[in-house]
């Protein structure tokens, strides 16, 4: 047993033992299937005290751990000191600097509503529940991912711990390298604190969704993948099979239905975005059609990902091509009629300004990959354990010569056993391995 007298009394933040009412709160997170079990859980209040923590940690021979809204636990975190940053949760935004500055809690919707106020936009992933931090240290690719690349790119500075509980600044010019690592590096290079972004003019986009029936997966699915042939630079769009649950929570027009949801995107005017969603509209006739002009203030109805907890299981890689054949594979397993433990399949659309890097270089992952595949399996946890991952190793085997090398963190999921593609290129993976040990020599980040 440790004894975290010494740590408790140095902290303005709120420190819990298993034994505290307040520690299941303070460990859970969206994944109900994950359950923490550190030592102990830190509700970190300010700097100094994740700063205090890592000390305590590295003094102590224990393993820090963190997290701000637990979109990304897979795994349960067993042993050690577990900070949650979900009190930190100030944003502020410059206008004239078209810059957000957030604490290390702060979830993107809360980005979304003060950029908009000003009539300024984060480049964000599709939920607005998704922490800010989390999402940019894994890269993010969202609705905007074509026309403006990985929200990655949009960082402009983080304050951090260090492995050795020091605080720095990581930004282009100051610990560079850190800077580097903390654009798509991910894991185990510190705590972040603060970040600061760059936001972008976007007032409206042509968004939005269309939703086809059943009878039309098929045809619309294979349409789409000929039409991103030849899509517009700026226009970014995915398509879903998706299985809505039959109770009542879903709305009457989707429940029990088994749709394809094909969501788009693009940041310009409604007339060119019009023209440019024309042909996906004539694929079929659609049976839901949300896409019209939509206020950047709204990106999250773009995906209309789910915003409360429950338990989750899903696994995915980045594609390094998109066709028929693609397709084909894919519906061969989670197409219509087919009986599968699973709620989505999505495919998204990368590629334009995805493929290019900040001029400095970063640690984000998936340049090359013109798309992502994603399994989610059906939210029944007794099924996590061999049947939902069965299901998506046979999506996985099926549509293997598909997949990218090279995949990307925050689209992995659960990685599977002899998952094909590494999280990052060999050279970036040895890169981050000699910056994760200068700033973390002790290995104190889990
Ligand atoms: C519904 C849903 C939608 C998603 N949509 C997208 C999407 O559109 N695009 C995309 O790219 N990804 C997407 N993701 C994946 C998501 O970006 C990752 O899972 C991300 O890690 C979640 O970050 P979080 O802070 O919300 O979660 P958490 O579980 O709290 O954190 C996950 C990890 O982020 C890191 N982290 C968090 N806070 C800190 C910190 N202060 N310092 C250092 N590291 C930290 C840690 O490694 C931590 O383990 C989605 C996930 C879900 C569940």
């Amino acid at each position: 047993m440790v004894d975290f007298t010494a740590l408790r009394s140095l902290l303005t933040g709120a420190l819990h033992v298993p034994a505290d009412s307040a520690f299941a709160l303070a460990t859970s997170g969206f994944n109900l299937a994950v359950v923490h079990a550190p030592d102990a859980v830190v509700v970190v209040a300010d700097t100094a005290d994740i700063s205090h923590v890592v000390t305590f940690a590295r003094d102590n021979r224990l393993k820090v751990s963190v997290q701000a809204t637990g979109h990304g636990a897979e795994s349960p975190i067993s042993g050690g000191i577990l900070i949650n940053t979900s009190r930190l949760d100030s944003v502020s935004i410059d206008a004239d600097g078209r810059l957000a500055t957030v604490g290390a809690g702060v979830r993107w919707g809360a980005v979304v509503a003060a950029a908009a106020d000003v009539k300024l936009a984060p480049i964000t992933g599709s939920s607005p529940t998704v922490g800010v931090v989390g999402l940019i240290t894994g890269g993010g690719l969202g609705p905007l991912a074509r026309s403006h690349g990985f929200a990655s790119d949009y960082a402009r500075g983080f304050t951090v711990v260090t492995g050795t509980g020091d605080i720095v600044e990581a930004t282009a010019t100051e610990n560079a390298d850190l800077f580097w690592a903390l654009r798509g590096g991910k894991v185990g290079l510190g705590i972040i604190a603060e970040a600061r972004i760059a936001l972008v003019e976007l007032e409206n986009l042509y968004a939005g969704s269309l939703i086809f029936s059943e009878e039309h997966i098929e045809a619309v699915a294979q349409g789409w993948a000929r039409w991103t042939e030849s899509a517009n630079a700026d226009l970014t769009t995915s398509i879903s099979v998706v299985r809505f649950p039959g109770i009542e929570v879903v709305p009457p027009p989707l429940r029990g239905r088994t749709l394809l949801v094909m969501h788009v995107a693009y940041p310009g005017d409604a007339i060119t975005g019009e023209g440019l969603a024309a042909p996906l509209r004539a694929l079929a006739p659609p049976y839901l059609d949300s896409l019209g002009v939509l206020a950047a203030r709204d990106v999250a109805q773009i995906h209309n990902d789910p915003t409360q907890p429950g338990p989750g299981w899903a696994s995915g890689g980045l594609l390094a091509s998109i066709d028929q054949k693609l397709i084909a594979a894919w519906l061969g397993v989670v197409g219509a009629g087919r009986d599968i433990p699973a709620v989505m399949s999505e495919i998204r659309h990368f590629g334009s300004a995805t493929t290019v890097d900040v001029p400095e270089g970063s640690a984000a992952s998936g340049r090359s990959a013109q798309g992502s595949l994603t399994f989610i399996g059906a939210p029944v946890p007794d099924l996590f354990t061999t049947v939902v991952p069965a299901a998506a190793d046979a999506l996985f085997a099926a549509t293997a010569r598909w997949l990218a090398p090279e995949s990307n963190v925050n689209f992995a999921g659960i990685t599977r056993p002899g998952q094909k593609g590494s999280l990052w290129s060999a050279a970036t993976a040895e890169r981050l391995t000699t910056i994760r040990r200068r700033y973390d020599p002790d290995g104190v980040f889990a």
